[in-house]
């Protein structure tokens, strides 16, 4: 879709060290010095898959917006349906997919003034393994990061956030992320499921703890398929998604050509609250 590789070596792939462990998640991210602490046969290699469109304002293309969104689920499991594949098409194939058509819709207008950075992550599901291996292992500078959005779950519409077409964002009270996009016609409404507690639920929560204003996009309505070998690519809507999508690539365009969002006061969230 015409990004840039800026993974290992150039390349498309973060490569993201991991191990198995006897503790109550079966895997750890292996930061650093700590990987000779991990027996050699323990550990697992993965990566996070990344391109980068890069920016055309002068004065802005060394800023970035981070849009990502996972490429794991929960894997091979016995299952009394007699169905042990776990497809993960809504959680959260349908964030992957947005993510490259993102960078197509924008690689097909003119470049944004900021510079974008396109992150399909590992190991959401087991703990944030790969958000947290990137945060350690940054590509571009987290400082000149000004804001993170995730895409999760968009497969399917919520009747809570008005139906086919629209979505919510985690947090949307936290900065003034979801003011302005809600404000220049995306057509999103706050969470409406505070008691979920998804603004902490996904990969944006890494990233808002180290300050960076960051948000996850979802319609994720409970359906009963969550996290079931049932969320299977038939219960797609596909124009749902494809209207979800659209609003995505402009929300990330606002977000590379306007205001960078700042959290509103106590808005930012604090580790272990
Ligand atoms: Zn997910």
């Amino acid at each position: 879709v015409g990004l840039q590789p800026v993974g290992d070596s150039a390349g498309w792939f973060q490569r993201v060290p991991l191990a198995r462990t006897q503790g109550r998640r079966p895997l750890a991210v292996i930061i650093d010095a700590a990987a000779d602490t991990f027996p050699a046969g323990s550990r697992v290699n993965d990566v996070n898959v990344m391109g980068m469109l890069r920016g055309s304002d002068p004065a802005l293309r060394d800023e970035f917006i981070v849009v990502g969104a996972h490429f794991d689920h929960v894997g091979i499991r016995e299952h009394p349906s007699g169905d042990s594949i776990f497809n993960g098409a809504d959680d959260d194939a349908s964030g992957v997919i947005a993510l490259i058509e993102i960078a197509r819709v924008l690689r097909a207008g003119p470049a944004p003034k900021r510079s974008v950075l396109f992150v399909a992550f590992t190991g959401e599901e087991v703990g944030l393994l790969g958000t947290n291996y990137y945060l350690a292992h940054p590509v571009v500078p987290l400082e000149s990061t000004v804001a993170q959005l995730q895409i999760e779950m968009i497969g399917r519409p919520d009747s809570l956030a008005g139906g086919p077409g629209r979505a919510w964002l985690t947090g949307y009270e936290r900065s003034t992320m979801g003011d302005m996009l809600a404000a220049s016609g995306v057509p999103i409404v706050a969470d409406p499921r505070p008691a979920e507690r998804f603004f902490y639920r996904s990969d944006n929560i890494a990233f808002a703890y180290l300050g960076i204003p960051a948000h996850t996009l979802s319609t994720f309505g409970l359906h009963t398929d969550y996290h079931q070998p049932s969320d299977d690519v038939s219960r797609i809507d596909f124009e749902h998604m494809t209207a979800v999508i659209e609003s995505a690539a402009l929300a990330v365009r606002l977000l590379a050509d306007g205001p960078r969002p700042v959290w509103h006061p106590g808005g930012r969230p604090v580790r272990g609250q």
